[in-house]
């Protein structure tokens, strides 16, 4: 069975996610373990988590259907070290509650150099995701590396650079990675042909390995190929487009990892998006 699902918010508490991922028709979910444009994590609640691990069990959803993404402030690629030790320290902190959630994995981006080179801060990168797993290595945790839109000094708008930062890592069977179609269409990775297609794939399995490929953001773009504006759109709607989705969803590889949209609108919005996404893939 295909796994689709969105992006939900936590205000109501964790164990409300599972509820109103049923409610619109999904089955995998992606949520922040707290605010994500701020760096104050609140104390769980205990009842609440409870309640959370309870209904996922009940529900049967399994560990590659869940999702966490990290807040916005952390930058693992900070030249800054005050940035860069309190980036470290508070993804620390979200991977533990990630753990207590019974989610394995978590979403990063891997971060801006602040024009310090792409050398620099793949470097950088690296070394903040050992000193990270060296701290959370005993949960059943993988890190996702997001590839990104080319701008402001961005690292990873191209599959080779997550792989060179894995590469860099002491820990590589701890790490994976996202696909984001928003953020690949910027960087000119076209989904809606066969060539684009079979680039991706290609530079993928070259570059990561095919297999670390865990999760998909499915956004489309509201804006044109090799734009770099990270702009996301509903599906169907941009310039990747009906046509454009409908090829992205031939291939196995893609239909087997779990889709989570994360484009504009409401729980009740992304209810009719999932039920149009279930119909191009059906056709
Ligand atoms: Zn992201
Ligand atoms: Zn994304």
């Amino acid at each position: 069975m295909i796994k689709l699902g969105a992006h939900f918010g936590i205000s109501k508490g964790f164990a409300n996610v599972p509820e109103v991922m049923n409610e619109i028709g999904a089955n995998a979910f992606q949520i922040f373990v707290h605010s994500p444009r701020t760096w104050k994590i609140k104390q769980l609640n205990v009842i609440d988590v409870e309640n959370f691990k309870n209904k996922i069990k009940k529900m049967k959803i399994d560990k590659e259907s869940m999702l966490v993404h990290s807040g916005y402030l952390i930058n693992l690629a900070s030249p800054k070290d005050e940035g860069w030790k309190k980036s470290i320290d508070t993804m620390i902190e979200e991977i533990k509650i990630t753990a207590s959630l019974g989610i394995k994995y978590f979403n990063v981006h891997p971060g801006s150099h602040l024009s310090e080179g792409e050398d620099f801060g793949i470097d950088r990168v690296a070394n903040a995701l050992d000193i990270i797993i060296e701290q959370i290595k005993d949960f059943d945790i993988m890190i996702l590396l997001e590839n990104v839109a080319k701008k402001g000094g961005n690292i990873g708008y191209k599959i080779n650079q997550l792989g060179d930062i894995i590469k860099r890592t002491n820990y590589k069977e701890k790490i994976g990675i996202t696909y984001d179609t928003c953020h690949g269409f910027d960087s000119n990775y076209d989904i809606r042909t066969k060539d684009g297609m079979d680039n991706l794939l290609f530079e993928i399995n070259e570059y990561v390995g095919i297999d670390k490929l865990k999760m998909i953001h499915l956004n489309d773009s509201k804006f044109d190929l090799g734009a770099g504006k990270d702009r996301h759109e509903i599906i169907g709607k941009g310039f990747i487009g009906e046509e454009g989705f409908k090829n992205f969803f031939k291939y196995e590889k893609v239909l087997n990892t779990a889709l989570l949209l994360e484009t504009p609108g409401t729980d009740e919005d992304h209810r009719k998006e999932i039920a149009y996404i279930k119909k191009a893939i059906a056709q």
